[in-house]
């Protein structure tokens, strides 16, 4: 049976090349970077080298670069760095309904410090205002954190309006790009963020690495005690071969994105046609126009989206109902629901999310077998009378 994976928005096959250029840092090259000899100055030569690849990505300052463990670290070490610095001035937070976990979860964490938070509601299409954005502000304000493109419906966000929201009132701008910096040229200064999480398995990298950009002068502690490694920024050994892995996907994103986002465009669009087409009372959930060139979530009524993952499994193809992160919970995807769809709806959603090896058999294959599979679980479900 052949595979076929549709969740790139949870995981993404590492690219060979990067495989290719991480190994001699397994075996051969084992050095401690900080260590003065030999073997330990080739791999700090490795990863300044890799660290140059990520800053050129992004336009950024190489110094503009921390690593982290990926981008969990990175949102966590971008939202309570700066918090606890600001603290004494500046003690609000403030953020949107459809964050990842890693934001929304070191908001709530820093709410039980004694921080205040505001969370802002978006559309129906999962766009955050950046009037609200404006109206939330107060002279308190430390941090507005809003994710570049949402990991579940795709939804593009309109950063570049919110940063000058942010820049007129002084307050610092975290961006969570992680679905974005492999898909879009992501550039800091374009879209005007302070902070922006990065993480290398959501862009053909290996998983366990990632970086924040920190714009040069932003006021923050670190998360993580110890050595001086990272400028002081991060402290811990580095994960050398990740990082040199990192890097590498990062340069590969940009040599290939133009290829890449044409192919993915085509087959997402295919996607999409063909399921609103062959499955009666589908919606496509998000944004119609400003979403990720790969990203196809439904919501199929009366029936359940696990179910119809179960199925698709049987038959080899891998997508999922939201977010991997909560998959099991048996509450709905937050996002879903703070786009107003109801309750139930929302269970019966799915996320398809293409990538670099899809091909346009995959996406026939798919368009043949899931109108049967979403019939078949229609007229058992007691909820459809069709
Ligand atoms: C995957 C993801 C993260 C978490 O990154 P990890 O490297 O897996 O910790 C954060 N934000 C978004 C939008 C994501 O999609």
């Amino acid at each position: 049976m052949k595979k076929i994976y549709m969740d790139h928005a949870a995981t993404t096959p590492t690219h060979p090349e990067v495989v290719k250029a991480m190994l001699p840092y397994f075996s051969e090259r084992y050095g401690n970077p900080s260590s003065i000899y030999q073997a330990g100055a080739e791999v700090r030569a490795a990863l300044e080298e890799a660290r140059s690849k990520v800053a050129a990505a992004l336009g950024a300052d190489p110094g503009e670069i921390v690593f982290t463990s990926g981008g969990t670290e990175a949102d966590n070490f971008a939202i309570k760095g700066v918090a606890f610095r600001l603290r004494e001035e500046r003690d609000h937070i403030i953020t949107t309904a459809v964050e990842h976990h890693a934001v929304l979860e070191a908001c709530r964490y820093l709410e039980k410090c004694g921080f205040k938070v505001t969370v802002l509601p978006v559309d129906g299409y999962g766009m955050v205002d950046p009037d609200e954005v404006r109206k939330a502000i107060t002279s308190r304000t430390a941090l507005v954190a809003v994710m570049h493109a949402n990991n579940e419906i795709g939804t593009v966000m309109p950063i570049e309006e919110i940063s000058r929201v942010t820049r007129e009132a002084g307050v610092y701008l975290h961006v969570d790009a992680v679905q974005t910096a492999g898909a879009l040229d992501v550039k800091v200064d374009k879209l005007g963020a302070d902070l922006l999480a990065v993480s290398a398995h959501k862009l053909y990298g290996p998983k366990g690495v990632g970086c924040l950009y920190v714009r040069r002068g932003v006021k923050m502690h670190p998360l993580i005690h110890g050595g001086a490694q990272e400028g002081k920024r991060r402290a811990g050994t580095e994960n050398a071969p990740g990082i040199v892995g990192f890097g590498r996907a990062m340069e590969l994103a940009a040599a290939e994105r133009e290829e890449r986002t044409a192919q993915l465009l085509r087959l997402r669009d295919k996607l999409i046609a063909g399921v609103l087409e062959r499955i009666p009372e589908a919606v496509l959930n998000g944004h119609p126009t400003r979403r990720l060139p790969n990203n196809a979530h439904f919501r199929f009524r009366y029936i359940e989206g696990e179910s119809v993952c179960l199925n698709l499994d049987f038959l080899g193809v891998a997508a999922s109902t939201g977010s991997a992160c909560s998959s099991e919970s048996l509450e709905p995807s937050h996002v879903l629901l703070a786009l107003g769809i109801p309750h139930e709806e929302a269970h019966g959603s799915v996320r398809f999310t293409l990538g670099r090896e899809n091909t346009d058999e995959d996406v026939d294959f798919l368009l043949e077998e899931l109108p049967g599979i979403v019939a078949k679980l229609r007229s058992m479900s007691p909820l459809y009378r069709g």
